[in-house]
């Protein structure tokens, strides 16, 4: 059984940059590239192996063909989607639906769960996440009348931060910052607001209808508990379990050595570099550790956030 190394794919947006290239060393299609699609198995932008024994094969193929791979879990698509975000600028106000809706709406796709890990941002950069309407029907007020600086609520945000946003919560990733973020695998986004930006000269195309319909009111802040462990050889931080996932974060200093048991895990270095089963690795490599696999040696002086799926 082998580690299973995933090469990313790229996204441009007009709200990307460069960082993707500066801090992580990608070549990137342009200078405004917004998302490395790190550990992907959606049509939308599918990820392949890189070296070994499949190496070429789509992690979309690896998921119908091997399904011991994955510890048989349930399902026709790969639960979860990985990306590292580098945003310039802002992103649109956004909403997304949750599995029910986006199942009768959006022609079967998974609903979006998704959870944030602030790699970096820039001094006083705030992030938002949810609104301040009191119930259903001012939310609705509050958006047909671009009543935007009532609505939105802004939270102050600091690298390290890491938040859960669960379907039906108005967020949005503002500019100069940098995030990792761990979903549920779906492209399923309804813009509520775009800033009145141009893209091509035209604005983008907004979702009202669907936000209107899909946000929870009045917002409540989910509860997601940070629990710290010293462990032999590594600071484990567990960031959050959740329907469709469990989040952590280990920064190794030394050896460590791990045997990961749900299903399969999503491995991002984010920082550092080291020697993972004698393969060296360095910040903005992405790889799974197969259903099965048993214990994983870890070296150096590296973090990375793993994830691993639930069902
Ligand atoms: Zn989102």
């Amino acid at each position: 059984m082998e580690l299973l190394f995933v090469e990313p794919v790229f996204k441009e947006a007009i709200w990307g940059g460069s960082k993707l290239r500066d801090v992580f060393g990608y070549e990137i299609p342009s200078e405004t590239t917004g998302e490395c699609w790190a550990i992907s198995g959606h049509a939308n932008g599918m990820g392949k192996i890189s070296g070994g024994r499949f190496d070429g094969k789509t992690l979309g193929e690896l998921w119908r063909e091997e399904p011991e791979l994955f510890g048989g879990y349930p399902g026709d698509q790969v639960p979860l989607l990985i990306k590292i975000i580098d945003a310039q600028k802002d992103l649109s106000i956004q909403v997304h639906p949750d599995d029910a809706y986006a199942n009768v709406h959006e022609n079967g796709s998974l609903g979006k769960t998704e959870c944030w890990y602030v790699l970096d941002c820039e001094p006083g950069t705030e992030i938002v996440i949810g609104h301040h309407a009191k119930d259903k029907a001012e939310v609705e007020e509050m958006i047909r009348n671009h009543r935007w600086t009532d609505f939105i609520r802004k939270v102050p945000l600091k690298k390290g931060d890491f938040f859960q946003i669960n379907p039906g919560c108005v967020h949005a990733i503002k500019g100069g910052t940098l995030i990792l973020e761990t979903q549920q695998s779906s492209d399923i986004t309804y813009r509520v607001y775009d800033y009145d930006r141009l893209s091509n000269g035209k604005p983008r195309q907004l979702h009202v209808e669907q936000s209107i319909d899909v946000i929870e009111a009045p917002f409540v802040p989910s509860d997601t508990e940070i629990v710290k462990e010293e462990l032999p050889g590594a600071d484990h931080t567990h960031l959050v379990t959740c329907q469709f996932y469990s989040v952590d974060k280990y920064d190794i200093h030394g050896v460590f050595t791990k045997e990961f048991a749900k299903y399969y895990t999503n491995v991002s270095i984010i920082d550092g570099e080291g020697i993972v089963e004698g393969i060296p690795v360095k910040k903005g490599v992405h790889f799974i550790i197969p259903a099965g696999y048993g214990n994983c040696r870890f070296e150096g002086n590296l973090s990375m956030i793993c994830s691993n799926p639930e069902a």
